[in-house]
């Protein structure tokens, strides 16, 4: 049987994609005898070069992690879905922007002059921001341009599978692996999350789910049974995709929706949003909300209907 050709690659992100790989741990071992790596930068010396000189559709599998910030991770968006027979967009920074995506409440203006003038611990003399090119002595230098928007990597390419969470649970990228070496693979733009969300996955008890006021975790004096909503905590439980095992919940912290949208919901925040208005017991509990964006739209603002803020 041949192998399969599998490619990783990391645009704008923390690198904690690639980390989740490594956890599969011995079973990498299994991998490998079903599948080369024929590409992955933080692993394998393989230069962008190698990659534009492979004949397009030779990597069977990409697995994209990282969202769209700059004009490389674009770039490598494009020239990897030419190369790949089939795209994974991989962790809910390519899936849904996820906190890179946090970025699209400022521009690139807002975000250089935060980064390389206001913080403590920057001191800036010259004034020196990013420039696309440089001319120094022994040439020219280049850095790829940034972004005013981050975008997914569904915004930038086509892309044939979702498989979101921060990062991927890790029984469920061995799943998906497994569903590619054996091809039953569920049809074009599914999920590789299970159908369901992570509140069919919690544990906790479901009571009266009334909301009178909004603590925050530290506040409560959490019983470890009783669903995080009924102790007048935001949980996105019921707007996230499942995988995890509801891993949060189970050890006392509320989930905060990085498995990207539930089945069937289109913008994870609104219904977030949407289900706390329709157990809120008056209208003033909502404006409790101490950072509604950073609760709501933490992992999914770059791709939910609001996208991102307008500047003036
Ligand atoms: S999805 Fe999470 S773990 Fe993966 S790169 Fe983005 S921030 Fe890091
Ligand atoms: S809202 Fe949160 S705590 Fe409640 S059942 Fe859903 S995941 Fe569990």
């Amino acid at each position: 049987m041949n192998k399969l050709k599998i490619a990783f690659y990391w645009a704008a992100s923390c690198g904690g994609c690639e980390i989740a790989v490594l956890d599969i741990n011995e079973k990498i071992l299994d991998v490998i005898q079903i599948a080369d790596i024929v590409f992955w930068p933080v692993a394998i010396d393989i230069k962008y070069k190698d990659v534009e000189a492979m004949p397009d559709k030779s990597i069977d599998v990409c697995f994209f992690n990282g969202a769209i910030r700059t004009e490389e991770n674009e770039h490598m968006a494009k020239l990897l879905r030419q190369k790949s027979k089939t795209l994974v967009a991989f962790g809910s920074c390519a899936c849904d922007g996820c906190v890179i995506g946090l970025g699209n409440l400022w521009n690139k203006e807002k975000i250089f002059e935060r980064a390389y003038f206001e913080t403590p611990s920057t001191k800036n003399p010259r004034s020196v921001t990013p420039q696309t090119s440089l001319k120094v002595k022994e040439g020219e230098l280049e850095l790829p341009e940034f972004y005013d928007t981050v975008k997914t990597l569904a915004q930038t390419v086509d892309v044939d599978y979702f498989l979101s969470g921060c990062p991927p649970p890790i029984p469920c990228i061995l799943q998906a692996i497994e569903a590619i070496a054996s091809g039953k693979l569920p049809p074009k733009g599914s999920s590789l999350l299970p159908t369901k969300a992570v509140c069919d996955e919690c544990p906790r008890e479901k009571k009266d789910r009334k909301l009178h006021e909004i603590k925050r975790i530290y506040e409560i004096d959490d019983d470890f049974k009783t669903c995080f909503w009924d102790q007048q905590v935001i949980c996105m439980g019921p707007a996230t995709r499942a995988g995890c095992g509801a891993q949060c919940p189970k050890v006392n912290i509320p989930c905060t929706g990085c498995g990207g949208p539930a089945p069937r919901v289109s913008d994870q925040g609104a219904a977030a949003i949407s289900a706390l208005a329709s157990i809120a017991t008056n209208p003033s509990v909502i404006e409790q909300v101490v950072d509604p964006v950073g609760t709501f739209y933490k992992y999914s603002l770059a791709n939910s209907i609001l996208r991102r803020k307008m500047m003036k």
